[in-house]
């Protein structure tokens, strides 16, 4: 599975927004936005005057990195959702939140998608009692995810650590035991992601 390499950072320094994207750091003061606010490499503090191309492209990048995806399965999710009735930008965030490495980490399961994507891949998780090991599986509305591995001291250690962060209104989570049904899917609004999704429809339909 390809997947970035990179430095973490760069790519919230590059969106010039926090993609909560390692975890516990994100929420300290050690968060690398924090200490330089300005989009990395020699020229990252230059004024530059961006197209309205470039505006769109950021919006699409950005949402890839929030979600961990890369661009061909971004592409794949926008095909879907321009197949579906509605807005086509809010069913894209709406299929990327339907993610089962989204919603393990929604559901304080996890620090990060990353963190959460490789508890998936790990096979810690079950799907409507069904064990599941693809990040990528699209959760429907009434799926149950349930932890596998009671045993499992790092993900009890994040959802000690994540019950402070507020459970989202489409999920009905038992912390206890480890359980969260989809009640729903989400609509925008109950979407904490700051992005113009309409740029990326935009952007696409060029
Ligand atoms: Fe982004 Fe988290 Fe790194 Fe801060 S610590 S720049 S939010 S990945």
């Amino acid at each position: 599975m390809a997947r970035y390499t990179g430095a973490v950072c760069r790519q919230c320094r590059r969106e010039g927004q926090k993609l909560f994207l390692k975890g516990e750091r994100c929420y300290s003061d050690k968060c690398a936005l924090t200490r330089r606010n300005f989009a990395p490499g020699q020229h990252g503090q230059a004024r530059k005057k961006v197209s309205e191309y470039g505006v769109q492209l950021r919006a699409k990048q950005k949402a890839k990195k929030y979600y961990g995806v890369l661009e061909s399965q971004f592409r794949k999710y926008f095909v879907m959702a321009e197949r579906q009735a509605g807005i086509t930008g809010e069913n894209l965030l709406r299929i990327l939140e339907s993610r089962l490495d989204n919603v393990v980490y929604r559901a304080g399961f996890a620090m990060s998608r990353a963190e959460a994507r490789q508890l998936v891949l790990h096979r810690h998780f079950t799907v409507n009692g069904e064990t599941v090991n693809i990040a990528s599986y699209l959760c429907k509305e009434g799926d149950v995810i349930e932890l596998r591995t009671r045993d499992c001291e790092k993900i009890k250690e994040c959802s000690e650590k994540n019950s402070g962060r507020p459970t989202p209104v489409w999920m009905n989570l038992e912390k206890d035991n480890y359980k969260a049904t989809l009640t729903r899917l989400p609509d925008r609004a109950d979407i904490d992601f700051d992005v113009e999704e309409h740029l990326i429809v935009e952007l696409y339909s060029k």
